[in-house]
Order: C-alpha cells, then sequence, then structure tokens
C-alpha cells in the first residue's frame, strides 16, 4: 500500500487516490462494532438514570465491562497485551458505540487521549507497566492538559515540573476539567520543566499530592467525571517523562489530531441514532389527518440529516483510510517506525483531522436540533432520548480543540504546507491561472450520474486555488491575524474535502448493495454538492470583497463570472430521499 499525501484532494481531480468508503469493512471489524453497539444498547443505555447521576463506581464498572468484552484494547498493540488493529476498525467501534455520550466520551478519554500518549510516546518499559492494564480496563486513563487559565492556549499551561537533583520531578499545579479524573488510575500530565520545556508525564494517581476537586455541574455529558486534577508537589521518578523532555507539545497535538478524528466519528455514530429516531417518529406521528414525514418542511430536515450524516461517514471513513494506508507503508521493523508512523500516519492528516471534527460536531449538532424539532414537544422531554442527545452534542464543538481553534489549524497547516513544498499546491495555482487566462470551462471528467457534482467539485477546488493565493500575495503575514477570512477559508476547505469524499464515495460504491442504495447515496451526494458549491463561491466573494476594491475588486470579481453555476434541483430530492428513508429506515447505506 502505499501512503497518499495529506490535503492532495485539494489538487488532485476527483477520485485519482484510493479511498476507503466503509465498504471494505471486514467481518470482524463489523463483528468488534457489533459488540460495542450491543453493549452500549444492552449494558449501558438501560442505566442512563444512574449514570446520569453519577452513582459512584458505576462508570468504572462499565468502562472495565467494556475492557471484558476487547472493547478496550483496540488501539493498544499487540505486544502489549492489545489488539493492535486499524484505525479504520477503532473508528467504526466508536461510532457505534457512541449511543450514550457519557459513556462514549469516559471510553474514548480512557481509549483515546488517556491511552494513546503511552502507545505512542512510551517506552517500552512505560508500555509494559501500563498498556497491559489499559487494555483490560484493570487501569482506567485520563489526559491532563487544560488548566484554569489555559485552554485553547494549551502551551500557557503554568503546571511546574521541579527537577530534582538525582533527575526525579515534583510537580505542582492545577489542572481543569479533566475528564475521568473521579477514577482514573493513570494521568498524562503536561508540565513545564524549569518552567519552561513543556513536557508529559506519566503520573499514578496513588502518588503522594495527587488529589482531584469536586465533580463539574454541566449541560451534558452528566455521566461523565469532569474534575479538576490538582497536583502538590508530587514526586515522581526521571522514568515518569513521556517522550523527551522539552516536546510535550508534539505529544499534545498529535494525540489531540487522534482524538479529533475519533471525536468526529463518535458524533456521527450519535447523529445516525438521531435520524433513526427523528424517522421512526416522523412515520408514525399524524397530524392533520396525515404522518408528519408527508410534510414538505419535515421531508426536508430528514434529508438534510441524512445528507449530512452520509457525507461525514465518506470523510471519516476516507480520513481512517489514510492513516491506515500510512501506516501499512512502514516497515514495522526498522528503528524509527514509532517517529514515522507518528509523522506520517497521523501529523500528515492533521487538516482531514481538524475539517472531521469540525464537520462531524456541527453535523451532530444540526442532527440532534432537527431530530428534536421534528419530535415536537415530545422531544423537549426526557421521555425521548433526543433530549439527552440534544444536551451531549454541545460539548463536542468545545473540547478536543473548540472548533474556532480547529478553524485555524486548517488554513495555517495549508499555507505551511504550501511554504514547505509538502503539497503541489504551486504547480496547481499555476495551472489555474492558465486555464482561468484561456477561459476554461472545467467540463465534466464523468459524464455519468455524477456530472454536475464532479464538475462542482473541481471548480470548487480551482475557486479555493485562487482565493488562497490572492490573499497569500496581498499580505501573508497579517493573513494569520485575520481571523475571520481565515474562518471563511477553513468552511470553504472543509467543503471541498467533503465534497471530494462524496462524490468520490457515491462513485466507488456505485453497484454496491441494491439499485435503491446507488439511488440514496445519488440523491445525498446531489443535495450535499449543491449547497457546498455555492458556500464555496460565496466564501470566495466575501473575501474578495473585504480584501479588495475599486478596479483590484473588480478584476477578480471576473472569477465569478467565469465559475461556471451550476443548477442542481434539490427540492424535488429532497422529499423523494426523505420518503425513501421513511419507507426503508437507515440500512445498509449508512451501515446500520
Ligand atoms: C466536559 C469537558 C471535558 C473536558 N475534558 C478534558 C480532558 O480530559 N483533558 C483536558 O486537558 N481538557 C479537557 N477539557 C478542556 C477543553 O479541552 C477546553 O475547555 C477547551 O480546550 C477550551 O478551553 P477553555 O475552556 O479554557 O476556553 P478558552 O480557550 O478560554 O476559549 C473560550 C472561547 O474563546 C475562543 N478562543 C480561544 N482562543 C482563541 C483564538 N486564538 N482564536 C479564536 N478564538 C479563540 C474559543 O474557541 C472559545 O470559544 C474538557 C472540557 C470540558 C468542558
Amino acid at each position: 500500500m502505499t501512503a497518499i499525501p495529506g490535503a492532495s484532494w485539494l489538487v488532485d481531480p476527483v477520485g485519482t487516490r484510493p479511498q476507503f468508503t466503509g465498504s471494505d469493512f471486514t467481518d470482524d471489524d463489523r463483528l468488534y462494532a457489533k459488540t460495542a453497539e450491543d453493549f452500549v444498547r444492552s449494558e449501558v443505555l438501560p442505566q442512563i438514570e444512574r449514570i446520569e447521576a453519577q452513582e459512584p463506581g458505576l462508570m468504572p464498572a462499565l468502562l472495565r465491562r467494556a475492557g471484558e468484552l476487547g472493547l478496550l484494547m483496540i488501539d493498544v498493540p499487540e505486544e502489549y497485551g492489545g489488539l493492535g488493529l486499524h484505525k479504520t476498525t477503532s473508528m467504526l467501534v466508536s461510532e457505534s458505540g457512541a449511543l450514550c455520550a457519557s459513556f462514549s466520551v469516559s471510553w474514548g478519554a480512557h481509549t483515546g487521549i488517556g491511552s494513546l500518549p503511552t502507545v505512542y510516546y512510551g517506552t517500552d518499559a512505560q508500555k509494559r507497566r501500563y498498556l497491559p492494564r489499559l487494555a483490560t480496563g484493570e487501569w482506567l486513563a485520563a489526559y491532563a492538559l487544560t488548566e484554569p487559565g489555559s485552554g485553547s492556549d494549551a502551551l500557557g499551561a503554568k503546571t511546574v515540573a521541579a527537577r530534582q537533583p538525582d533527575g526525579s520531578f515534583r510537580l505542582t499545579g492545577v489542572k481543569q476539567f479533566i475528564t475521568n479524573a473521579g477514577f482514573a488510575d493513570l494521568f498524562t500530565v503536561f508540565a513545564k520543566v524549569d518552567g519552561e520545556k513543556f513536557t508529559a508525564f506519566l503520573v499514578e494517581r496513588a502518588s503522594p499530592g495527587v488529589s482531584t476537586g469536586a465533580e463539574e455541574k454541566k449541560l451534558g455529558i452528566k455521566g461523565s467525571s469532569t474534575r479538576q486534577l490538582i497536583l502538590e508537589d508530587v514526586h515522581v521518578p526521571a522514568d515518569a517523562v513521556l517522550g523527551q523532555i522539552g516536546q510535550g507539545h508534539k505529544i499534545a497535538f498529535n494525540i489531540l489530531n487522534i482524538g479529533r478524528f475519533k471525536l468526529g466519528a463518535g458524533a456521527i455514530g450519535a447523529a445516525k441514532e438521531c435520524l433513526k429516531i427523528a424517522l421512526d417518529y416522523a412515520r408514525d406521528r399524524k397530524q392533520f389527518g396525515q404522518p408528519i414525514a408527508s410534510f414538505g418542511m419535515v421531508q426536508k430536515k430528514l434529508a438534510d440529516m441524512a445528507t449530512r450524516i452520509y457525507v461525514a461517514d465518506s470523510m471519516s471513513y476516507r480520513t481512517a483510510g489514510l492513516m491506515d494506508a500510512a501506516e501499512a507503508a512502514l516497515d514495522r521493523g526498522a528503528p524509527d517506525y514509532v517517529a514515522r508512523l507518528i509523522r506520517e500516519s497521523i501529523e500528515e492528516y492533521t487538516i482531514e483531522a481538524s475539517a472531521l471534527k469540525v464537520f462531524g460536531t456541527e453535523s451532530l449538532d444540526f442532527v440532534a436540533d432537527e431530530a428534536l424539532q421534528v419530535l415536537g414537544g415530545y422531544g423537549f422531554t426526557a421521555e425521548y432520548p433526543v433530549e439527552r442527545h440534544y444536551r451531549d452534542s454541545r460539548i463536542n464543538r468545545i473540547f478536543e480543540g473548540t472548533n474556532e481553534i480547529n478553524r485555524l489549524i486548517i488554513p495555517a497547516t495549508l499555507l505551511k504546507r504550501i511554504g514547505t513544498g509538502g503539497l503541489p499546491y504551486m504547480d496547481f495555482l499555476k495551472r489555474v491561472d492558465a486555464e482561468i487566462a484561456q477561459g476554461a470551462t472545467w467540463a465534466s471528467a464523468s459524464q455519468g450520474a455524477l456530472e454536475r457534482e464532479y464538475r462542482a467539485t473541481e471548480v470548487s477546488k480551482r475557486v479555493v486555488a485562487y482565493i488562497t493565493r490572492v490573499l497569500v500575495e496581498k499580505d501573508l503575514a497579517s493573513l494569520k491575524d485575520k481571523q475571520q477570512h481565515l474562518e471563511i477559508l477553513s468552511n470553504m476547505i472543509i467543503d471541498v474535502f467533503a465534497m471530494d469524499s462524496a462524490v468520490n464515495r457515491t462513485r466507488l460504491l456505485k453497484g454496491h448493495g441494491t439499485e435503491d442504495d446507488d439511488r440514496l447515496r445519488l440523491m445525498m451526494t446531489n443535495i450535499f454538492v449543491a449547497s457546498a458549491a455555492e458556500r464555496v463561491i460565496d466564501g470566495a466573494r466575501r473575501l474578495l470583497v473585504n480584501e479588495f476594491e475599486g478596479d483590484e475588486l473588480r478584476r477578480h470579481l471576473k472569477l465569478e463570472d467565469i465559475i461556471p453555476r451550476i443548477p442542481i434541483r434539490t427540492v424535488a430530492v429532497k422529499t423523494r430521499l426523505a420518503e425513501a428513508l421513511v419507507a426503508r429506515g437507515l440500512g445498509p447505506v449508512f451501515l446500520r
């Protein structure tokens, strides 16, 4: 398998590279996913009231039970007591188990940000000491980066690690909002050695001086433990340092990259559940003598919810596949294997992970909100689980890097890649300029059912390229401070990733399943691309208008004259899509 460069979809024509679509999940993958889903449905959700009341000992017991079922060992290498499965498997399991966010956040904090720092950065001795215990749930883990005074600005942490003459350290500081803090046995703690070198440490709960604050009272994910971690002169040995002294930022950011990718996937799992509830309800509920599913505005909601989910799946499966392909291309026996694994299978896909985090979490917010609306007053009551999903979804835009921070990461990473030549964007920009000069019409490479969608996606890539170039040429130095510009650009890039992923997935999946499945996938691609292409053009116009004036603006706005407006009618499509979904439920198209 060859690795595919991150963000190459910004440059390559649709479908140039292989893409993992979800059709290639193995029976084993599906079995792990089913185990997770069955466990949450049969053993977690029935206890939801006790979970939300934070009954002492219940969440750790559920996590340990998940450990017995093998659900904590998926990302732990085999040599350390885990299963060492693919990212695609891990992602599918996260998605399938995300039906109770109080549990899935605790589970994700343990298996993801809690355990992965040791998986990727631990020494052999650290891995031998901790990973077999974490893989079974004998020990539970947490990740302690945030502080009362430093959230998004994580490197502004004040926790200190005072170096002792014998090489050990004394840690003092307060960490804020730490998931699983109420019961975790092992914390990955970030602190500054000598007051400046940002460093990760593995701190055991039993160490004298470790304590936790009171449980936060929260809007959602009420059953998860969120507390301060208080470190008062905590003595840790020299070998508690994780990775290198002064290199903690790399651990913090790379682990968050995986966390983001899994969070995006998990959000989509919860969104599928909300849509399923809304479909069932809309089919049964009658008003004015007919099912509410027959009303156009309800149909539009159902169609838009399904479309966001289908597109988010396309992005998430693709991203997991990219990570797996990059990992498969490496030589496991090489001495620099782990370093390359981190660089080439995680860091490389920073843009994809942030895009998925933003798109997945905002899709869940949208879907949970619309599902609640479809259920009317009943949606607002605790009688239906949509009320819980609505409350629980809100946190996702805040943790693992707020969506604002992730929106900044996307263009910043892109500009860095252009600068270092990591992405052949300059060649692409030249090609786009030449195409514009020649009055190109960007005819579609595909003549099939996706012709307009191909064309709209290719045109959108060129609009993003054009805008990126003019912004950089105008004033690269000040661009990083123009956050409102960057937000628009970021949204355009996310839309391109989403369009490219969905159009290619629909192409690749043609013939998989029934003709009805094909029809559904086409409709959702059609609906999404119609709106995303318009958003990209609108974003370009807003950026140009805000950045230029007079003749220069008029010259740039000529871009609009040459951009083909691609009429895609969506009203009737949304009706047909909603009718099909109401009749058949989610089914294989959504891997449900
Ligand atoms: C329930 C819960 C669980 C959590 N679990 C963990 C955990 O396990 N481990 C852990 O380490 N942390 C955890 N966190 C902390 C979480 O990651 C932070 O809350 C988050 O990173 C934001 O930091 P903050 O709350 O200090 O907000 P701030 O950083 O103060 O941000 C406030 C607002 O300003 C915006 N903002 C900040 N900086 C910028 C900027 N440069 N440009 C534009 N906008 C900006 C933010 O987007 C946000 O809208 C958790 C938080 C919660 C609520």
